[in-house]
């Protein structure tokens, strides 16, 4: 069995790179490298509406620019999610087929008032909406007859733990934190299913990500060992925050395109690094140089103000 470090680099296309995907991307990158790691660069371009090619060239241009390479990936269409619908499809007939997929025809705003507390005297809260109780010809007339239905997981009465390198342990219950989409109702996937089965195809066994998706790992490491694969060691890092609160795509000013009129590529990473704790001055560096420095211990924990 090979055991070589695999890690990625993970970027949506909806947008440019903004400070925290940088600092997120440059982490990955680091401790893959100085694992002697082998690196893919994956675009997670999965929603035909909200991504495009113009930003998956720039990400990777931007990405380069700062001095992170990767061994796989971009541009090559195959490891881009777009081109991998196959994959999916069968991971989701698989799912069928253990009978944890049901349709799911609840409107946003149903599934948003089922989240809410109840009223006294109304139902209490079932995190598992209406639509999954159907009996098979209820749902067989529904799918003759109604719009197209998304896709929901039917999760597991159990709690699912990950060890998560920086965080430690992190343990929810599936069925209580509620059933989730695989797929949508345009037939798209959706972002749980895509990413388990491509770390699981790409043979990905670290994720270094923001902290903001740590609490999708349970579902993620779920599904891969239901799909029978080996979930990968998880490592989740802090958000950058500015006094508004997160960093988004949005705030254009903040987008590497802008930061790249702002600072030379080595200046950015000397930021990030001093950011991040990894060297105890802002001073200009590489990527390279980096990697034998780098070290979790003082990566904080809560987010970085900056
Ligand atoms: N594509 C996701 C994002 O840009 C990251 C997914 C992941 O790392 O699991 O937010």
């Amino acid at each position: 069995m090979d055991t070589r470090y695999v890690g990625r680099l993970a970027p949506s296309p909806s947008g440019y790179l903004h400070m925290g995907n940088l600092l997120a991307m440059l982490l990955a990158w680091l401790d893959c490298r100085a694992q002697g790691g082998r690196m893919i660069l994956r675009m997670e371009d999965l929603d035909p509406v909200r991504t495009r090619p113009e930003f998956a060239r720039a990400i990777a241009d931007d990405l380069r620019w700062l001095g992170l390479d990767w061994d796989e990936g971009y541009p090559d269409p195959a490891w881009s999610q777009s081109n991998r619908t196959a994959l999916y499809d069968e991971a989701f007939h698989v799912l069928e087929e253990k009978g944890l997929v049901y349709p799911c025809w609840c409107s946003r705003a149903q599934r948003l008032a089922a989240a809410n507390a109840p009223h006294p005297g109304e139902q209490t809260y079932d995190p598992r909406c209406r639509c999954a109780h159907m009996t098979a010809s209820e749902r067989a007339a529904r799918l003759a007859t109604d719009r197209p239905p998304a896709w929901k997981a039917r999760t597991p009465d159990e709690i699912v733990t990950v060890l998560d390198g920086h965080y430690g342990v992190f343990a929810e219950n599936l069925a209580q934190a509620g059933d989730f989409i695989l797929r949508r109702t345009d037939g798209v996937y959706a972002y749980q299913l895509a990413v388990s089965v491509d770390d699981m195809r790409m043979g990905v066994n670290h994720v270094i990500r923001g902290r903001d998706l740590l609490s999708s790992a349970p579902r993620q490491s779920w599904l891969i060992q239901t799909l029978g694969g080996t979930p990968p060691a998880y490592c989740h890092l802090p958000l950058l925050n500015d006094a508004d609160g997160k960093l988004s795509k949005r705030m254009g000013s903040q987008s590497t395109q802008a930061l790249r009129d702002l600072y030379a590529p080595e200046e950015l990473v000397g930021k990030l690094a001093y950011l991040a704790g990894i060297i105890p001055e802002e001073v200009p560096v590489t990527p390279t140089e980096l990697v034998p420095l780098f070290s979790w211990n003082n990566v904080p924990r809560e987010d970085i103000l900056i």
